[in-house]
Parts: C-alpha cells; structure tokens; sequence
C-alpha cells in the first residue's frame, strides 16, 4: 500500500473480535501480513490492568468459537502470521501450563536494549540484567541467554507473547512454515 512494506499486529482481547474480523478482511483484501495475539495480563503483576478484558475459563465457548474461525481463515489462505496451535493452545495457558517456548533465550531470539544500555530479558517485563550491550562478548552472550533462559521458569507460564511463540514454533516447524507462504500465495 502506497509503496511501503508494512505488516500488522492485532491483539485480541474478550470483547473486541468483530473488531479484529474487518482488520483480518482488510489484511486479505490489501494482501498485507497480520498476526495476532491473545492480550493477556501483565507479567510483573505491579502494572494495573483493566481485567474484564482478558479470557479466562467462562469464555470457552467464545474462545472456541474464535479459534474456528481464525482456523478457517487461515485454511483459506488468509495471510494470518501465527500458527493453529498458537490460538489452540489458549486453553493450555488459560491452565498455566509451562508449554511453549520462548525466543527469547534461543540464538534465534532478539535483544533489546533500555535507553541505559542494558540488555532487558525481554520487552513484557522491561526489566534490566546486570550486562551492558556494549560490553557483550561471545562468552557474556552465551551467559545472558542462560540466565535469560533460567527468568523463563518465572515467566513462561504467566506470558503467552504470540511473537514469542511464533519465532520459536516457526524455527523448529519449517515445513509449517513453508505450507503458511505457499497457502498465502496461492490463496
Ligand atoms: S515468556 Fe518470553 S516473552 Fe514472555 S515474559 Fe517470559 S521472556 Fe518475555
């Protein structure tokens, strides 16, 4: 659209998918990448939140419901980003079960960076480990994703981050990558 590459991001909350329904029509119409994420409550617990926005196990149904559809659309070449068994695997966060994993910690995972030049884990818990990018060696690489990777027991099972989720999914699952491009381009 008007000469940019751009892709979107839609976060899905309790009551906003008739919303999220034109935002996956207009993707398709204008062949535009979108992924789309459950939103779900912060993982430091000190942020305050607006809870009647989040699932929980009285939307089952809803859930259900969301997930056929998204399913559906995806099967019919929709250019939704994430992978079935992200928005399928709601139930088993809704659980807190420690199931998926995270980027993060993998060496395909991303770095981000506070404006003091620490590293952060990760950008849900805009936290701060004690190493600065700058100082970064291949050793103090390998010892921040095993400390980032030991963070993970706290976090993973309260966090369910679909760009997360997806990198690693996708990393490990190439074949169900390429059978996303292909239905994309030929849907
Ligand atoms: S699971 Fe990954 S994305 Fe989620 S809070 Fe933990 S490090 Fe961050």
């Amino acid at each position: 659209m008007y000469g940019m590459h751009y892709r979107l991001n839609a976060v899905l909350y309790k009551d906003n998918f008739d919303e999220k329904k034109k935002l996956i029509n207009f993707a398709k119409y204008n062949n535009t990448q979108i992924s789309i994420g459950y939103a779900v409550p912060p993982v430091d617990k000190i942020n305050p939140s607006n809870k009647d926005i989040y699932f929980s196990h009285q939307d089952k149904e809803k859930l259900q419901e969301i997930i056929n559809y998204l399913l559906l659309k995806i099967n019919t070449g929709y250019p939704i980003i994430d992978p079935d068994s992200y928005f399928e695997n709601i139930f088993r966060f809704l659980n807190r079960e420690r199931f998926w994993e995270c980027n993060y910690p993998t060496r395909y995972g991303w770095i981000n960076i506070a404006p003091n030049g620490k590293i952060r884990s990760c950008t849900k818990k805009m936290d701060e480990m004690d190493i600065n990018f700058l100082e970064l060696d291949t050793n103090s690489i390998k010892k921040t994703r095993k400390q980032m990777k030991k963070n993970l027991k706290i976090c993973n099972a309260e966090c369910y981050s679909n760009c997360a989720y997806d990198s690693s999914y996708y990393v490990h699952n190439k074949f169900q990558l390429a059978k996303k491009i292909i239905s994309r381009l030929s849907g």
